[in-house]
């Protein structure tokens, strides 16, 4: 027996068939007892792994899922679900802080008199246009915001 084993990766093409031995390595193989024994179990071994290939699996889960999604069926209900995303809750939220910020500033309108009695008059509307234009960048804001959900919701 001249030739030597065959080598892992040498036995490994024999076993899938993808080896084109030389006449020297089949007749090796076939009358070395150790390579053949490890063609066999290389090929019970990839056997196998191609058995494990098909998916434990088979269910369609996208449709299973998408059957207990709510389906927005007529145009009624996609525009319940825009009233649903409608930021309520921050629109509240704005309208109380304005409520307590005029609120504060009728109660301490005298307290305020006397603070800007001493400040000058174009300070006083800076300030109030810088306040304006900030509520006014916030409500912009918050109409994109709500523009957005809104797109977000065409799904059609
Ligand atoms: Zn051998």
């Amino acid at each position: 027996m001249k030739q030597e084993h065959l080598t892992d990766k040498e036995l490994q093409e024999w076993a899938l068939g993808q080896a084109a031995m030389h006449g020297q390595q089949a007749a090796h193989v076939q009358a070395c007892a150790r390579c053949t024994a490890a063609v066999a179990n290389y090929q019970a071994l990839f056997s196998a792994i191609h058995a494990m290939e098909k998916p434990a699996l088979e269910v369609d889960m996208a449709a299973l899922v998408m059957a207990h999604l709510p389906v927005a069926t007529s145009q009624q209900s996609v525009e319940a679900a825009a009233k649903r995303a409608f930021p309520r809750l921050q629109l509240l939220l704005a309208v109380a802080a304005i409520t307590v910020v005029i609120v504060t500033l009728l109660v301490m309108s005298s307290y305020f008199k006397g603070l800007l009695q001493g400040v000058d008059h174009m300070l006083f509307s800076l300030l109030v246009v810088t306040v304006l234009t900030i509520t006014l960048f916030q409500c912009r804001e918050l109409w994109v915001l709500h523009r957005k959900k809104m797109n977000q919701l065409k799904f059609y």
